[in-house]
C-alpha cells in the first residue's frame, strides 16, 4: 500500500502528471490519474468506489495542492465514474453519448445492486467465518483479498450517488494551462459507443481509459466495435505518445497499441474461423491464444468471442 491508498499505486510520469494504477483485485477497478495544468488540476476518471476517489482527492491535495477544476470521464462504465460525487465542485466532462448512457443505465444498475445488498452481507459473513478456519496460506490470502473487495463494494453501495457530467464536448477540447496543454479527444465505436482520451502533447503522455488495456483482456461486449476499434488504435498511434496509461493494467508504451490491435485481429480471425465451419452453436469456444495466456480477466476472452459470434454485423 502506498501512503495515499490501499486501492491504487501512484506513478509519477512527469512533473505534475500522475497515474493512479489500481491494485490487482481492488474494487476500485479502473485506473485513473491527475494532471497539474498550472493554476488548477484535471482528474482523469474517478474509479469504481467513492472511497478510492476520496484517496485520489487526498493525493491531489498533498502532491499538487491546487483546486481540481476539471474531471474527465473516459466512458460510461461505473469503474470510471462512480467516484464523481467526490468532485462535485469540478466541471465534469464527457461526451453527450457517454452522459446519456450513464443517465439511462446507472440508476437501474445501482437499484439492482442495492437489492442484492442483503445477499452481499450474508456472503461477507460466511467468507469471514471460513477465514477463521482456513489452514492453507495461499487460499487464505485469496479469501482475505476477496473479503476486502466485497466489503469495499458494500460500503460503496451505501454511499454511492450517481453524479453526471456537467459539460459535454464534441470531437475534442483543448485546455491551455500555464504549465501544459491538455487535449481531450473523443473516439467513437471502440470499447463503447464513445470513449474520451486525455493527451498531453508536451509530455508525450496519453491516458486512454478502456480504449486500451495492457495485459488484461479488453472488453468488447458492451456495444464495442472490434473492426473500428482497430482503426482507433491506429489513430492513437499517430499521437506519438511515448507513455500510455491504459484503463486496466500497468503503464506502457506504443507496443501496447500494436498488441491490442493484434488481439482484436486474432478475435476476428477466430470468430471468422468458427463461422466458416458453419458452427452456429456459440458453445464452441476456442482456447485463449498462447500470446494472451498471462493476461488478466480471462473470462472476458470468452465473452468477446460470444459477443462477436452473436453480433449481426460482419465483425
Ligand atoms: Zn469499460
Amino acid at each position: 500500500m502506498n501512503r495515499f491508498s490501499k486501492h491504487f499505486q501512484l506513478e509519477k510520469l512527469s512533473t505534475g502528471v500522475y497515474a493512479a494504477i489500481v491494485e490487482t483485485g481492488s474494487a476500485a477497478m479502473g485506473n485513473a490519474g491527475f494532471v497539474d495544468l498550472g493554476e488548477e488540476v484535471l482528474v482523469f476518471d474517478t474509479f469504481n468506489l467513492p472511497q478510492a476517489a476520496q484517496d485520489l482527492k487526498k493525493a491531489v491535495a498533498q502532491l499538487i495542492g491546487k483546486p481540481i477544476r476539471y474531471v474527465v470521464n473516459n466512458h460510461w462504465h461505473g469503474d470510471h465514474m462512480r467516484g464523481n460525487q467526490l468532485f462535485d465542485k469540478a466541471i465534469i466532462i464527457a461526451t453527450e453519448t457517454t452522459r446519456s448512457l450513464m443517465e439511462a443505465r446507472h440508476p437501474e444498475r445501482i437499484r439492482k445492486q442495492r437489492e442484492m445488498l442483503p445477499h452481499l452481507v450474508v456472503d461477507i459473513a460466511s467468507l469471514a467465518s471460513k477465514i477463521e478456519t482456513e489452514q492453507d496460506e495461499a487460499a487464505l490470502r485469496q479469501m482475505i483479498q476477496q473479503l476486502a473487495f466485497l466489503r469495499d463494494i458494500e460500503l460503496a453501495l451505501l454511499e454511492l450517488q450517481i453524479v453526471l457530467p456537467t459539460m459535454v464536448i464534441g470531437s475534442s477540447l483543448t485546455l491551455f494551462g500555464s504549465k501544459r496543454t491538455a487535449q481531450i479527444i473523443a473516439y467513437e465505436h471502440g470499447h463503447t459507443p464513445s470513449d474520451l482520451v486525455l493527451f498531453l502533447p508536451e509530455d508525450g503522455v496519453v491516458f486512454t481509459g478502456d480504449l486500451l488495456s495492457i495485459h488484461n483482456h479488453p472488453s468488447l461486449g458492451d456495444g464495442g466495435d472490434a473492426v473500428h476499434w482497430i482503426e482507433l488504435l491506429s489513430e492513437l498511434e499517430r499521437l506519438r505518445a511515448s507513455v500510455i496509461i491504459p484503463g486496466h493494467g500497468p503503464v506502457g508504451g506504443t507496443e501496447a497499441l500494436y498488441e491490442a490491435k493484434q488481439y482484436l485481429n486474432d478475435l476476428l480471425e477466430l470468430t471468422a474461423g468458427i463461422r466458416a465451419q458453419k458452427h452456429t452453436d456459440v458453445d464452441i469456444m476456442p482456447a485463449v491464444p498462447l500470446a494472451y495466456k498471462d493476461w488478466q480477466v480471462e473470462g472476458v476472452f470468452q465473452q468477446n468471442i460470444r459477443y462477436l459470434l452473436e453480433s449481426r454485423t460482419l465483425q
